[in-house]
């Protein structure tokens, strides 16, 4: 059976640049990859195909050859030798490009074991603390356990006086090379799982791991008016990195437990205040405590209606880093009286015998209008 043509395999034009080539690839990868085709030799064909055909393109001789040639470019081991396979270099970048991808992606920091060395972990601590906190900001004393250095073998992993020998499998890069029909897949090595290089004499404090796990004390300052889900980043912070590898960041997820008293919202708080019915209509004053301490009195007007708002200028939460404050807002809940004695109750009787329209202007234009709205229906 004849080749399929390398240009129709990956579906593009003879004159597709690098770019289309290299998109048109992906796609078809993603596709037909082994893994998202389990058993199926079909798929399994083709992507030998796309990767035989996109290894050729790719590369400006072997595609000029092809575009003269043909398939015959690379019969009896013209080109490539070893048996017309490819050994690439290139290949294995776009395969971790594409799956590295595909796996949620490392935000293009690909991470090459270079001497084994590695970035420690990123570490994530919870820390909750109260509206005041946030409002006066603190300084915080906590507990990470995370993996340090050892100081014994410097990290190394090798006894002291011994030293890590580069190992025989990958000859120290940390990686082998698996063929695999027509291409070619990079593994961790499996002796040093890595790290290019073995450990015969273990160190005795980190067992040959090179670090140890501590818990060590960190005290975080937190700003005053720190929101509500604020990540702080602590650089270096995070586990130490593995044989002399630079540490992980560590990140405080700080969020502030809700108020009894206070809504927040940026730098203005809330705070609802239940007056009684006689207050609001008579007038009135009371105090709150604000989050600085202090007592700030208010006053109600005679006839305050329900959901009044009241602003106090500059009592409100700090703004981070800024020599602003916000305002604090009081709204205004008007309780209803219940369980009335005898005479409470002949007293609202005979003040309501005595109420006009204009006690309650609301309520009887209210009244007035849905009769309106009814005789409007009912013509
Ligand atoms: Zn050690
Ligand atoms: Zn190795």
């Amino acid at each position: 059976m004849a080749k399929a043509d390398f240009y129709e395999t990956l579906g593009v034009s003879r004159t597709a640049d690098e770019k289309e080539l290299k998109s048109a690839f992906r796609k078809l990868a993603m596709k037909l990859h082994p893994d998202k085709n389990p058993g199926d030799a079909e798929a399994e064909k083709k992507f030998k195909e796309i990767n035989e055909a996109y290894e050729t393109l790719k590369d400006p001789q072997k595609r000029a050859a092809y575009d003269r040639f043909g398939h015959a470019a690379f019969e009896q081991g013209g080109m490539g030798g070893g048996g017309g396979g490819f050994q690439s270099g290139g290949f294995s970048d776009i395969f971790e490009d594409i799956f590295g991808e595909m796996m949620g992606g490392r935000g293009g920091g690909r991470q090459r074991s270079t001497g084994g060395r590695e970035r420690g972990a990123d570490l994530r601590y919870n820390m909750e603390i109260t509206l005041e906190e946030a409002f006066t900001g603190k300084t915080a004393q906590i507990r990470v356990p995370t993996s340090i250095t050892c100081d014994l073998c410097t990290g190394t992993g090798a006894k002291p006086g011994t030293k890590p020998t580069t190992c025989a499998t990958c000859q120290g890069s940390g990686r082998v090379r698996a063929a695999q029909g027509f291409f070619s897949i990079e593994r961790t090595c499996p002796t040093c799982h890595g790290r290019g290089q073995t450990i015969a004499d273990p160190c005795t404090k980190c067992h040959g791991h090179g670090r140890v796990t501590e818990e060590r004390s960190l005290s975080v300052s937190i700003p005053s008016g720190i929101e509500d889900g604020t990540r702080i980043r602590l650089q270096g912070e995070g586990e130490a990195g593995l044989r002399g590898g630079p540490a992980g960041d560590l990140y405080i997820f700080l969020s502030v437990k809700p108020h009894e008293f206070f809504q927040r919202d940026g730098a203005d708080l809330y705070c609802s205040v239940p007056i009684s019915m006689t207050t609001a209509a008579l007038g009135g004053t009371f105090d709150v405590v604000t989050l600085d301490g202090t007592k700030s009195r208010v006053s109600v007007p005679e006839g305050t209606q329900p959901g009044k708002q009241f602003r106090l200028k500059n009592k409100g939460m700090p703004v981070l880093r800024s020599a602003q404050t916000g305002d604090l807002y009081i709204q205004i809940q008007i309780e209803t009286p219940q369980k009335l004695t005898k005479r409470q109750r002949e007293l609202l009787q005979e003040f309501e015998q005595l109420s006009s329209k204009e006690n309650n202007p609301q309520s009887t234009g209210f009244f007035a209008r849905m009769k309106d709205f009814f005789d409007t229906l009912s013509d």
